[in-house]
């Protein structure tokens, strides 16, 4: 009996890539080419390049790359929505039993895809591609995301090592992400609470071809910022622990206020109770906004507005 092939999509989100797209379009097309050849994925299989409201000429680049390749196609969002969005448009707008998502740049190795195959058959409904060597990044991205990762560990969130958003999963264990109904996505974290049988592939994270990151310095901290408060509280505690800790510490200053009021009946100084004031009021600031940062995340969650709106799509016939 011959097995049913299975529809891949690989799913490319795209923010002002103009430079790369080219290169990406003959890799990937040659990748997925090669894969329907050798019957490991159904014909029907596909490339989806989700434009992220690109400024450039990204849009156009897709369009004609789909007019002249039937395995290409795109879709187009109403505006610039985040990297995790446009994956998740990608992977809730299109119907396939099975879907990668992969950086447009070309950075992760797509040739693993095909071990990523071979784990799906064993049975896992999830494939996490772990970056094995991180060599070409710089010293700075590479030792911060790696403290990122353990700072993760510590706050007790649960992460996959090394693991970016490069994936495969299957039709099921996208129909449970979907089920998920937050709004502050950070998909690394959400999909090991998916859970199923999973497995790991291994690579090493080339350089850029060409293009610039997407993802300066602010940005790059604010995304692991949104991490760490949709999936710990362990900064919240923090600033309970921290109050106490400043509780302790002024009833033993008041101790020696009357300790010293007793002994020579005055308090000299006034440096030394500035310097208290301010610290103590940055504390009380730093904590004020800590606890205003979750009610943000409240404050998005409830407003229940759309995780992305599409402009066009393309590419979808067959
Ligand atoms: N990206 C996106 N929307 C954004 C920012 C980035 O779709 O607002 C895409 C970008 O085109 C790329 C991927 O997300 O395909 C990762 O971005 P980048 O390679 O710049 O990040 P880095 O690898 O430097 O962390
Ligand atoms: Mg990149």
């Amino acid at each position: 009996m011959t097995e049913k092939l299975q529809k891949l999509v690989i799913v490319m989100p795209c923010y002002n890539e103009e430079e790369v797209l080219p290169q990406t379009f003959k890799v990937i097309g040659a990748l997925l080419k090669k894969l329907i050849k050798a019957k490991k994925v159904s014909p029907q299989s596909k490339v989806c390049f989700i434009n992220d409201g690109s400024k450039d000429k990204t849009w156009e680049l897709i369009q004609k790359a789909v007019v002249k390749e039937k395995i290409f196609s795109g879709i187009s969002l109403s505006r610039n929505f985040g990297h995790q969005k446009a994956i998740v448009a990608g992977m809730y707008d299109i119907d396939a039993d099975l879907y990668v998502t992969i950086d447009a740049d070309l950075q992760d190795d797509c040739s693993v895809i095909e071990q990523m195959l071979e784990k799906i058959k064993e049975g896992c409904e999830i494939v996490y591609g772990v970056r094995d060597s991180r060599d070409t990044d710089t010293w700075f991205k590479k030792y911060s995301a790696l403290a990122f990762y353990k700072l993760m560990k510590l706050l007790g969130v649960n992460i996959v090592y090394n693991h970016a958003d490069f994936r495969m999963m299957t039709r099921r264990a996208v129909n449970t992400l979907k089920s998920f109904p937050e709004r502050n996505l950070f998909l690394r974290a959400m999909m090991p609470l998916v859970g199923y049988k999973y497995d790991k592939v291994y690579y090493d994270r080339k350089a850029r071809p060409a293009g610039e990151t997407k993802y300066p310095l602010m940005k790059m901290m604010g995304f692991a910022w949104s991490g760490i408060s949709s999936f710990s509280i362990v900064p919240l505690r923090l600033v309970t622990f921290m109050g106490f800790f400043i509780c302790f510490l002024s009833v033993c200053f008041l101790c020696y206020i009357i300790y010293r009021w007793s002994v020579r009946g005055t308090i000299v100084g006034w440096a030394s109770l500035v310097t208290i004031i301010t610290i103590f009021s940055g504390v009380q600031l730093m904590s004020l906004g800590i606890i205003g940062e979750y009610l943000a995340k409240v404050f998005v969650e409830v407003k229940n507005r759309p995780l992305y709106i599409v402009d066009e799509k393309i590419g979808f016939d067959n």
